[in-house]
């Protein structure tokens, strides 16, 4: 049988109050596209709003392979150790047709997910990028609210997601490996320039001497690189050694320190609610547009026109907004 309905003040409350199984409650609920669940989620969210925004947004990429599950565990056991509540999400639009998310998985992150100051979320089942973005989106402010002061949102580096976590978070972190330039690493055009921050990890052993030299490539290359007041820093870690983790927590102090100090974290998160906005208001739209019966009724049949050629796209598409209008 389905659970009963939560009352959307009442889980509002324990979430809060810091109970964890109110708060994995609330996040299931919010993940939910059932019509009802909706209803009592935005609920819930309109009762949590006036507790949110008061944390640290991280989002983190990087190749598979980089370090990320590494380094994220040793990144947040050391800021639980100076007083934080560390929130570890996952954006990962592949994880609905691999049956599974490879991101934010518990058994990537054993000693952190046993830490009492941690909490982590695997990335939701979800159709499209935008599904999925908007779901964390709305993690994130529970897990403000919550009481978690340092939010972070793993994504793979292997194609859109970066840009829809860069537009969620207040400094994007890219991962690099100890190895040549972004073509001999995997990283996809123009991500680089979504970094606010980029750290060459596995800087340790045989790979020490090659981190040097990649780090300075890369100061090098991004000398012109900046956010504003912000020029993009270049550093290097070894997750797996815990080395150079401090420097990286300090770096990401100085940027909220800048940041706030000249209004450009409240332009960036206003920006961010304004492109919210509009992405829900076109993902609404195409999925009503797809549900329409009269959309529906032709929808592939007028496709596949299309593909064939026989069909203008312009005419094929403006016939069935036609339709979907009225
Ligand atoms: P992810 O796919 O980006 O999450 O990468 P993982 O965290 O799973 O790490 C991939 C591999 O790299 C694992 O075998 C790790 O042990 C190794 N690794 C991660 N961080 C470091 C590091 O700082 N130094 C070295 N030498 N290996 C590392």
């Amino acid at each position: 049988a389905a659970p009963a309905m939560p009352d959307p003040v009442q889980l509002a409350e324990a979430v809060r109050a810091g109970d964890r199984r109110a708060l994995a409650r609330a996040i299931t609920l919010i993940e939910s596209t059932r019509a009802d669940h909706r209803v009592v989620a935005d609920a819930l969210l309109a009762a949590l709003l006036p507790h949110t925004g008061r944390s640290v947004r991280l989002g983190i990429s990087g190749v598979p392979g980089v370090g990320k599950s590494t380094f994220i565990e040793a990144f947040g056991l050391h800021v639980i150790g100076l007083g934080h509540k560390v929130a570890v999400l996952a954006v990962d639009p592949s994880s609905q047709r691999t049956g599974g998310s490879i991101l934010g998985d518990k058994t990537r992150m054993v000693d952190l997910s046993r830490d009492p100051g941690a909490f982590i979320r695997p990335s939701p089942a979800g159709a499209t990028l935008g599904g999925v973005a908007r779901r964390t989106r709305e993690a994130m402010l529970i897990c403000e609210a919550a009481g978690f002061d340092v939010i972070v949102v793993e994504t793979v580096g292997v194609g859109q997601s970066e840009t829809a976590v860069a537009d969620m978070v207040d400094l994007f972190m890219l991962l690099l490996l100890p190895a040549g330039g972004d073509e001999l690493q995997g990283i996809k055009k123009g991500i680089v320039e979504l970094a606010d921050l980029v750290v060459v990890n596995k800087a340790d052993g045989d790979l020490a001497a090659t981190a040097r030299h990649t780090v300075a490539d890369y100061r090098h290359a991004l000398t012109l690189l900046r956010h504003g007041d912000w020029r993009v820093p270049v550093l290097s870690c070894s997750a797996v050694h815990k080395r150079g983790i401090d420097a990286i927590w300090d770096t990401i102090g100085e940027h909220k320190a800048i940041t706030e100090g000249n209004g450009q974290r409240a332009t960036r998160r206003a920006e961010q609610a304004r492109a919210w906005l509009w992405s829900e208001i076109r993902e609404t739209l195409i999925d009503r547009f797809r549900a329409h019966p009269a959309v529906r009724a032709d929808l592939a049949r007028i496709e596949a026109s299309v593909t064939e050629g026989a069909t203008i796209p312009t005419t094929a598409a403006h016939a069935l907004l036609a339709r979907f209008l009225g």
